[in-house]
């Protein structure tokens, strides 16, 4: 099912938590609302679900308008960041709460209940209680819960924060699995920007309640729409530096960065760390002013005229600090941005 919000606004008193939000969730779909802490993701969510109204806009499933529908009514299965299962309840009776609830004959809940918890993997556990079960296992009870309706969207907030690393990992292919086997159009909230990377097909990245960009994680990555998102998504994150374009030359104070189609004029000259290289020959004098050797990687900050950036290179390269380096980047790994607003240039 299509999601869309049109003109979404939502404010709580005089604040505006979230900020005129047109987005199309297309049918299918794995989509992440992703942002900083504040961001308005979760309201955003909350939204869509019918636990909040919006204080303006309309949210629509495909061609229904939902905007005044309560939750029960909108056909979405919900998953919280603390799963919110029953405790007395087993496993069982956790997944067919919902069914039970809305009526559905004992014999084909149960069928449905068993269906639902050998898709993520739990069919074993049916007669345990919450208690009994790893983090990651009672998230999995959860989303057999939240699916069991066969809603038309699912919605989850913050589904991994609870779990240690390595669960998130195998919970997030999990998420990933089930949405695909399913079909179901599914919506996750998250301030992690590689867990949206690693899964989704479209990340809507939010920052004080303003869409920043909708896009497929790679794209953004690949061609972010301003200096927040290219500094958001990506670790080490992208260094800025400021300087100028003059004749198809970009310049950081009199050093020429690279030569490329632009128009002249300041700019915010962006790079990823790993973009860069040390070359022997060509690129700008930098002097080494912090070296961190992390595994296969070093991780150096360099002075150029003056400002600062990081770099990731190989770590046979030997660098210390007050080394003299020269460092290149090709023109392609190059983002400008407008000085001023910080909109992506070309
Ligand atoms: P987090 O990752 O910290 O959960 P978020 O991006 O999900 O953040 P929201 O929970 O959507 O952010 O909150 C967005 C903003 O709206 C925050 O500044 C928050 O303080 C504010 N806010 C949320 N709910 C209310 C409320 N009921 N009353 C007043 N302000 C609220």
């Amino acid at each position: 099912m299509e999601v869309r919000l049109e003109g979404i606004t939502k404010s709580f008193g005089d604040f505006t938590a979230v900020n005129n939000l047109n987005v199309t969730i297309d049918d299918g779909t794995l989509a992440g609302l992703l942002g900083p802490s504040g961001c308005g993701k979760s309201t955003t969510l909350y939204m869509i679900a019918g636990l909040e109204k919006p204080t303006s806009g309309r949210i629509y499933f495909g061609d229904e308008d939902v905007t005044d529908l309560p939750p029960e009514k909108r056909g979405i299965g919900l998953v919280f960041q603390n799963y919110a299962l029953y405790p007395h309840m087993t496993v069982r009776q956790n997944i067919m709460f919902p069914l039970e609830n809305a009526k559905v004959p004992k014999a084909e809940a149960l069928k449905t209940a068993q269906e639902m918890a050998d898709l993520v993997q739990i069919g074993h556990l049916m007669d345990r209680k919450p208690g009994e079960l790893s983090g990651g296992q009672q998230q999995r009870v959860a989303i057999a819960r939240a699916i069991a309706k066969k809603p038309r969207v699912l919605l989850l907030d913050e589904p991994l924060s609870n779990l240690d690393a390595r669960l998130r990992l195998e919970t997030r292919e999990e998420i990933r699995r089930i949405q695909q086997e399913t079909g179901i159009t599914t919506i996750f909230v998250t301030h992690d920007q590689e867990e949206a990377m690693s899964i989704t097909d479209t990340i809507v990245l939010m920052k004080d309640g303003v869409l920043q960009q909708k896009e497929a994680p790679q794209e953004m990555y690949r061609k972010p729409a301003n200096q927040f998102v290219a500094s958001f998504m990506g670790t080490p994150p992208m260094g800025f530096l400021t300087g100028k374009v003059e004749n198809h030359k970009i310049m950081i104070g009199s050093s020429v960065l690279s030569e490329m189609e632009a128009a002249d004029g300041e700019v915010i000259i962006g790079v990823r760390p790993e973009s860069w290289r040390l070359s022997e020959h060509e690129g700008m004098d930098a002097t080494v002013t912090m070296v961190e050797v992390i595994g296969r990687d070093t991780l150096m900050t360099v002075e150029v005229e003056g400002q600062k950036i990081r770099c990731l290179i190989d770590s046979d390269y030997e660098v210390k600090v007050s080394d003299k380096v020269k460092l290149a980047v090709k023109p392609q790994a190059i983002h400008l941005f407008d000085k001023t607003s910080g909109h992506r240039l070309g």
